[in-house]
């Protein structure tokens, strides 16, 4: 008893601050949205942010700057919704760009399109590690040859959370895991939409001349599924 209130007295009036801001501190949390191309990772992202924006928490998003050099912009999924973003070349001029003080008052950071981001890994340690902050994640976690895309999977270490969404499969309409590309193009870096690639289900993606091939008979179809215009104009490595 004696010894609970001593330990009691010591840590109100002198560790008070200390407290206050570890605890702060421990509030950090990465969460990581995966999946193919037009799995909504960007509408989970978004409704994740406007969540936390609507509990009175600071928020903001940040999405590559591949096709939209630097400049302020909106992420827009293929359902109507808007989010105002950063659109960066990397993530590490963000706090300079986003001013200090601003940066102090965040809570909340969302990152799309995160496998155009080198610096992903750094990123996330200084922002949920040092600075307490949240983040959340969304990004493609392979290419169309189902290896590892960017900085993506090298987070999931990092992560309190993994989401893997799913896709419906073009042809076939079973849950999609992996993104298709339909034509022969084996450009490194293509930035394209439904016209080039597709989500499929593991039995399409394994029989992928067979897929190509059904897909010059279904495009045009109405019932192909369009995937939001932000995912349209990902681009696959
Ligand atoms: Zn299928």
């Amino acid at each position: 008893m004696e010894s609970c209130r001593s330990s009691f007295s010591l840590t109100s009036s002198n560790g008070a601050a200390v407290r206050a801001e570890s605890s702060h501190r421990l509030a950090g949390e990465v969460h990581v949205i995966i999946g193919p191309m037009f799995a909504g990772k960007t509408t989970a992202l978004l409704r994740r942010i406007k969540s936390e924006s609507n509990s009175g928490r600071n928020v903001v998003m940040i999405k590559s700057s591949k096709d939209t050099r630097y400049a302020i912009d909106s992420v827009v999924t293929h359902d109507g919704a808007k989010f105002p973003c950063w659109a960066l070349p990397d993530l590490s001029c963000f706090r300079k760009k986003f001013g200090e003080d601003a940066y102090n008052e965040l809570d909340v950071i969302g990152v799309d399109e995160a496998q155009f981001f080198d610096d992903l890994y750094d990123f996330c340690c200084n922002v949920a590690d040092k600075d307490g902050k949240i983040i959340v994640v969304a990004g493609l976690d392979g290419d169309y040859l189902r290896r590892s895309f960017g900085s993506v999977l090298d987070v999931i270490p990092l992560a309190d959370t993994v989401t893997k969404l799913t896709a419906r499969c073009e042809l076939c309409g079973k849950r999609a895991f992996f993104t298709l590309r339909k034509t022969e193009e084996t450009r490194t870096e293509l930035i394209a939409g439904a016209d080039v690639y597709m989500p499929v289900c593991r039995h399409h993606y394994a029989n992928g001349q067979e897929v190509i091939q059904s897909s010059k008979n279904v495009m045009g179809s109405p019932t192909i599924r369009i995937g939001s215009n932000l995912e349209a104009r990902t681009s696959l490595n």
